[in-house]
């Protein structure tokens, strides 16, 4: 698998932006032949760097040392813990989306500088609920989101705590608590591709998905706003923690990592300045490039599934032409 880097040419591309960061890059992990420091430079920026990953990391930790309950008070299914699950993924969802879109949208801190659009978010429209974008995407991210995402996630505090899913310890095996972080956005990664894929499958496209993909100009508060169906298959991922041994701080992170990620990734912005200086990677433009063009990058860039399976959009002029061509023949028109 060769890096396409030499053949990359933005063309036309570049004018249908009021921002283009230039080529999407893909993990380098799979590049053939290897590409060994390519790929120590893409790990230390994930992992290194004040990222979502890094931040989904620390919130993870708080979370455990301050507000999870331990696993022996989930021993027993009690409403009131899996309150307390629910609002531990309320709480930092809501702050980041919050900020993030008082941030960039409403306060305008930044005016349009890094942003990928041009057009702001749409106000008034009564393809969403509320008849509000930002409305409809708080309702759908808290209401079913958060509810989803904590269904899904504290059946596997109460089996970590009734012995029915493997749980290590940090003190006893650190190099396999380390590991898990990485493996977990891996898995993440493979299952959100071929979700994503079935979801644009038409039946449930026009059931489900078509309610993400309202918003054709994201911001913060677009990253799971989901129907619930689309996020019943989403969160299905948690079954991994049934399998592959973890900690509680994994769980955590694991929700953090697909749910606060999206509040970022569906920004719209590539940076986010503070004081006139770049102070977070923020935006995804590969992702943004699917919320344009719809059949192309269903994955995310730490798995190279779209260029393997031909649905990968790298941002040029030619990625557009082969999409538009992949539709016509999905929809055969
Ligand atoms: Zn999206
Ligand atoms: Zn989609």
């Amino acid at each position: 698998m060769s890096d396409a880097s030499e053949d990359f040419e933005i063309g036309r591309e570049g004018r249908k932006w009021n921002h283009h960061p230039g080529e999407v890059r893909l993990n380098p992990l799979f590049a053939w032949p290897p590409q060994p420091m390519s790929v120590l430079r893409w790990y230390a920026n994930y992992w290194l760097a004040v990222t979502t990953t890094t931040v989904t990391v620390l919130a993870a930790i708080v979370g455990w040392l301050i507000f999870l309950p331990p696993l022996e008070a989930m021993v027993e299914w009690r409403w009131s813990w899996v309150l307390r699950v629910w609002l531990s993924n309320l709480i930092p969802h809501a702050l980041c989306a919050g900020l993030l879109h008082i941030w960039l949208y409403r306060w305008r801190q930044q005016d349009l500088r890094w942003k990928f659009e041009a057009r702001g978010q749409t106000q008034k429209s009564s393809v969403y609920t509320f008849k509000n974008q930002i409305h409809d995407n708080m309702f759908w991210s808290i209401a079913s989101g958060i509810t989803l995402w904590t269904a899904f996630q504290a059946p596997v505090y109460w089996a970590m705590a009734n012995g029915y899913a493997p749980v290590i310890h940090p003190a006893e095996n650190p190099a396999w608590f380390i590991a898990v972080f990485p493996i977990l956005v891996v898995w993440s990664s493979l299952h959100f591709y071929w979700v994503h894929r079935l979801l644009h499958v038409p039946f449930f496209y026009t059931h489900a998905h078509a309610l993400h993909h309202r918003n054709v100009n994201v911001g913060p508060w677009s990253g799971i706003s989901m129907h619930p169906l689309e996020h019943l298959l989403f969160y299905t991922n948690f079954a991994i923690h049934f399998v592959v041994a973890s900690h509680p701080i994994h769980v955590l992170f694991h929700g953090y990592m697909q749910s606060i990620h999206p509040v970022f990734s569906h920004s719209g912005f590539e940076w986010v300045e503070i004081g006139d200086k770049r102070r977070a990677k923020a935006g995804d433009f590969f992702h943004q490039l699917h919320h344009r063009y719809f059949e192309c990058n269903y994955g995310t860039v730490e798995m190279p599934w779209d260029r393997w399976f031909g649905t990968f959009h790298d941002g040029s002029e030619q990625g557009s032409r082969d999409t538009v061509k992949r539709k016509a023949k999905m929809y055969g028109s």
